[in-house]
């Protein structure tokens, strides 16, 4: 096997894929036990590679900017912390408990500190922030009809009650083709909005949400011709508190649109809405499976939705797939 330092020049970091390419299967499974434990007990992330002249680019496990491991080296098929070399099942525990001996002995009591000056720092600038945002507006204040002004319409996330009426049905052999339109023509109006007006926003445009026109960035107050206004902050700041479907999770929201387009009967049309509803959104640097994409569908609280989703009872049709999501779900919970 290629050397990893020589694969992967100081010029171009590499991610989480090229560290999949690299190790092998077994290798990169226990990477991401490891990587699981901290994110589990610690809170704590895979910081993207830093280069080192020995070892060239090595990952980093913390908080932030603050590093209970700062140094993981990538040799041969393993990745090794300090002197263990993790190969195998007996390797990874010695490495665990090496991470836990860290956080206990003062890394958490640090990371507590630091967390305090960091959301006291944080309160000032917010602070300061909601000033200057309050004069702005003041300064805008003769422009502003606040019967127009910042009002949003997202697509609606479905009920909770809906989506468990369609499970229970479901499981009962009941065939309720008006609910699961109602239920999947929610999901694609909302999955569509959300990458629509994502990539808007990124190219710095906004859609009036009165008339549907696309309006260009303007640092100030940005008008409509039907007499909408907003301001750009606002607006991506009400995209993000909606939960609206994009970011590390956009392959998902975008997988459902294409196959809902083409979902021509109850059966298609019940597996994909399964599908999307039980899927993760992944951690781009470390691979670890997060929270439910679910959450930016469905109403509710965060915890509301996960107790709703596993509890979701699957028929027949979809024995098998529920099988290997709770076998999965398990693995996750135990594998401590
Ligand atoms: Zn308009």
């Amino acid at each position: 096997m290629n050397c990893w330092k020589e694969m992967h020049r100081k010029e171009k970091r590499p991610g989480i894929n090229e560290l999949r390419t690299y190790l092998s299967a077994n290798s990169m499974d226990l990477f991401e036990e490891f990587a699981y434990h901290l994110k589990r007990e610690y809170d704590l992330s895979c910081a993207p590679a830093v280069y080192t002249m020995n070892y060239g680019w090595v990952f980093r496990f913390g908080r932030s900017n603050l590093y209970l491991i700062d140094k993981i080296k990538i040799i041969g098929d393993s990745f090794c912390i300090d002197d263990i070399c993790v190969e195998d099942r007996d390797s990874l525990t010695a490495a665990l408990k090496l991470a836990d001996t860290l956080y206990a002995e003062g890394f958490g009591e640090r990371l507590k500190i630091h967390s305090a000056q960091k959301s006291a720092a944080q309160y000032e600038r917010t602070k300061s922030r909601l000033e200057r945002e309050k004069k702005e507006i003041e300064s805008m204040s003769s422009k502003i009809n606040k019967n127009n002004f910042n009002k949003y319409r997202w697509s609606p996330k479905i009920s909770r009650q809906k989506l468990k009426t369609l499970y229970e049905n479901d499981a009962k052999m009941l065939q309720d083709e008006e609910l699961i339109d109602d239920i999947g023509f929610a999901l694609y109006a909302r999955c569509l909005q959300g990458r629509d007006e994502r990539v808007l926003i990124e190219t710095g445009k906004v859609r009036c949400h009165n008339c549907g026109k696309i309006l260009n960035y303007s640092k100030g107050l940005m008008e409509c011709d039907c007499g909408y206004q907003y301001l750009f902050r606002d607006y991506m700041r009400s995209f993000r508190k909606n939960n609206m479907p994009s970011g590390s999770a956009q392959h998902i929201f975008n997988n459902f649109i294409e196959k809902w387009q083409c979902a021509q009967n109850y059966s298609v049309k019940m597996q994909i809405i399964d599908e999307l509803v039980h899927e993760f959104h992944i951690n781009l640097v470390t691979g670890v499976k997060g929270r439910f994409v679910g959450i930016n569908l469905i109403e509710g609280t965060k915890k509301q939705i996960e107790e709703l989703i596993v509890s979701l009872a699957y028929s027949n049709t979809y024995k098998d797939s529920k099988d290997n999501f709770m076998h999965n779900l398990k693995n996750d919970r135990v594998s401590k």
